[in-house]
Order: structure tokens, then sequence, then C-alpha cells
């Protein structure tokens, strides 16, 4: 929003419950294409990081990993937030931490009215980026998500046959998870450590017949690669996947980023907060550049339905119920015994121009086992 109409900068205020650096539940891994749209705003942010240049993918039949070249990166959110605060300051934004929004609500033509800790703050119009526990969605009366992840992870030491450092690897090998496991190398106060975790969707509550709790599910990944689970400390969290027909905004409330929804099949986030970022900034620069109340706030949206992240999200949702139901044995084929597969999904995280001869084979071959 600053970017877009700097004057209106002065009149932005983000409010934060912790008090930065705060960190946040995530494995960190950032696809280039949200540094490109920071990037696109003039934004750097120069934090510690684990270049990554490549994904590898464990199937329960099939092992496979391509290396497109620099496709991202793995920060650690408490110095990447961070560094987006001081970037948002210096564009001249107001941000208050350590201010928990307790509770929200409209107040007519005039906006909206938020009861903080430090007192009520009015505005013109709120954007929800409070995340999965987001309490401007609830409201907008906006429902829980259909697609509902629990997530789990712990940072350790690398072991002796740890896998490439310059991988993100994936593995889906445990077919009762309606999910996967993690190995992403990171970088704590210098030291170079593994983030690895366990994702599980539940689609409408469903999460297939998968009792086990799921830090249990860790823990038993952990004694098979020669840690201690008892050594590590576990971090818990939740994720909300997006749902089209979910309502994103009414009056003077609208959302983003995880609050809104973000991809179901692998709970990535960051990147596509940003982008909802990117969207929503253009959309208010241009409603709030008179000094009438806004009254289309609504419209958002349609401005995200329209938008590429959107049609993206869609098409991860449809590939989260294809491959956490019933098809995950042929597509799981699919994508292992394409070895274009993962170079094309590489591509995708990167944010890169795709390879298109790969993608149409990709393509193709997928058409022909799901029509099989
Ligand atoms: C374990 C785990 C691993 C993950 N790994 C990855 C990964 O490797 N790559 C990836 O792309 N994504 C990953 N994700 C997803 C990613 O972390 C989120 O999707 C992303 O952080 C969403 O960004 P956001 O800005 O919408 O919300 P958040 O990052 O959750 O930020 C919301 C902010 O709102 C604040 N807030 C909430 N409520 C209030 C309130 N009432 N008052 C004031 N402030 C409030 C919170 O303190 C927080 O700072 C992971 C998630 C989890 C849980």
């Amino acid at each position: 929003l600053a970017v877009h109409n700097p004057r209106l900068a002065e009149r932005v205020l983000v409010v934060e419950r912790a008090r930065y650096p705060r960190d946040k539940p995530c494995a960190g891994a950032l696809g280039g294409r949200g540094d490109t749209l920071l990037r696109e705003l003039g934004v750097e942010v120069d934090v510690p990081s684990v270049p990554v240049d490549g994904i590898s993918f464990r199937g329960a039949e099939r092992h496979v990993a391509a290396s497109p070249g620099s496709i991202g990166r793995v920060v650690r959110r408490v110095e990447f937030d961070h560094a987006l605060v001081r970037a948002a300051a210096a564009h001249g934004v107001e941000v208050r931490d350590g201010v928990r929004v307790e509770a929200v609500r409209e107040d007519g033509d005039r906006g909206a009215v938020l009861e903080t800790e430090a007192g009520p703050l009015r505005a013109r119009v709120v954007v929800g980026c409070d995340g999965v526990g987001s309490i401007v969605r609830k409201a907008l009366g906006t429902g829980p998500a259909r697609m509902r992840a629990q997530v789990v992870e712990v940072d350790t030491e690398p072991t002796a046959g740890e896998a490439d450092r310059r991988h993100l690897h994936f593995d889906a090998s445990d077919r009762r998870l309606a999910g996967y496991a993690w190995d992403f190398p990171t970088l704590v106060d210098g030291r170079p450590l593994v983030c690895r975790g366990i994702y599980r969707l539940a689609i409408d509550g469903d999460r297939g017949v998968d009792e086990r709790d799921i830090a249990a599910v860790l823990g038993e990944r952990l004694r098979a690669q020669g840690i201690d689970p008892g050594s590590c400390k576990n971090k818990r969290y939740a994720e909300r996947g997006y749902e089209p027909a979910a309502r994103l905004a009414r009056g003077s409330l609208m959302l983003v980023g995880e609050a809104a929804g973000i991809d179901p099949v692998t709970g990535e986030g960051i990147a596509q907060a940003i982008e909802y970022g990117v969207l929503a900034g253009r959309f208010l620069a241009e409603r709030l550049a008179t000094s009438e109340p806004p009254r289309d706030i609504v419209r958002w949206q349609d401005v995200v339905a329209g938008s590429r992240l959107a049609r993206d999200l869609r098409m991860r949702r449809f590939f989260a119920r294809l491959f956490y139901g019933r098809s995950r044995g042929r597509l799981e084929r699919w994508f292992t015994e394409t070895p274009d597969a993962v170079y094309v999904g590489c591509q995708h995280f990167a944010g890169q121009d795709y390879d298109w001869a790969k993608l149409l084979r990709v393509l193709g071959r997928g058409a022909v086992r799901m029509a099989w």
C-alpha cells in the first residue's frame, strides 16, 4: 500500500500481539516467487538463509529428485518477519507490536473498531492478516475452512547420512498419513541444522484412517533417523487451506494470507501471504485514494477470485483431494515415473518460466493416467 501510494503510508497501522523479533512455527522454505514479488516492490529481505536448488520426493515405491538451479531459500521466520516489519517501517508505516486485538466490530459507514489491550482503535478498513486463528475472520462470520492441517516440527543436528543440503526433502511414503514428512536444511544462529516435521491434512474433519498423534509419527521417524525424539523441542501448529467459497470481505473487513487460506497440498504459505499482500496493497491504494469512506471493499472477494494466486490455490486444492484421497497411488506413480514432474514442480515453487516441453509431457502423462 505504501509503495502504491506513499501518501497513505502514514495512515496505515500494523497491530501485532507479539513483540518483534517474534518467532512463528514454520519450516521457512520460501519459494523464489515470494522473493521476486518483494523485489518488485523494492523490498530486499537480507537475512541468513540456506539457498535451495532442488526438491526430492520419496513416495511409497520410488524416490525422485530434480535440481533446476536456484529455486528459493530457507529462512528463519524470527529473522525474516522482523526484517519485513523493518521494511514496512522504513516506508513510513507505524508498527505497534505487543498489542493483542481482542475483538473486531463493524461501525456502519465509518469503518470498524478494534478492541485491543491498549484501548480501542478505529479504522476505515481492517485487513485481517492475523493467521490461522484469525479474529478478523471470526468477525466476518467466515467459518472454519474445509481443509485444515495439523503440523509439528523440530530442529535437529544433521545426521551422519543426511541427504543433500541444497534440496528440500519431502517424504510421502507413509500411505496411512494424509500428508508427508519433511527434512529442510536450516540455519539457526549460524548453525547448520535440519528442520524436520509432519504435515497432516484433514478434509471436512476427516484425516482418513490414521488415528496416530502427529507428534508420535514424528517421534517414530526421528528414531528411524537415529535421533532421540526426547532431546527435541516440538513446535505444533495448524494451517488453513484456501476455500474458493469462503467469504473474504464484508463492510470494512477483508482477509489476506493464512487468515484467508493457503496451499492445502503442502501447507506452503509464505509466498502466498506475500502475494495476497501485493494484491491487497494495489486494491486498497485505489479504494483509499479519495477521502470518501471506501464502500466496495467487498470487491476484494472478486479480486482474489480472479487472481493468479487463486487459480494456483484452486488447482492445489484439487490436487489435495486427489492426492490425499483414493487416487493417491495413481498420482504418486504419475509423479515419480514422470521425471519432469518434480522439475516442473520446482519451477512452480521458484516462480520461474516453465520449461514448456517438460510441462506438456507431465500434463500429457497425467491426463492419460487419470483417464485410465
Ligand atoms: C510447522 C509449519 C511449517 C511451515 N512451513 C512452511 C514452509 O516451509 N514454507 C511456507 O511457505 N510455509 C510454511 N508454513 C506456512 C506459513 O508459516 C504460513 O502460511 C504463513 O506464515 C502465513 O503468513 P501470514 O502472514 O498470513 O500469517 P502468520 O505468519 O501466522 O502471521 C499472523 C500474525 O498475526 C498475529 N496475530 C494473530 N492474532 C492476533 C491478534 N488477535 N492481535 C494481534 N496480532 C495477532 C500473530 O502473532 C502473527 O504474527 C508452515 C506452517 C507451519 C505451522
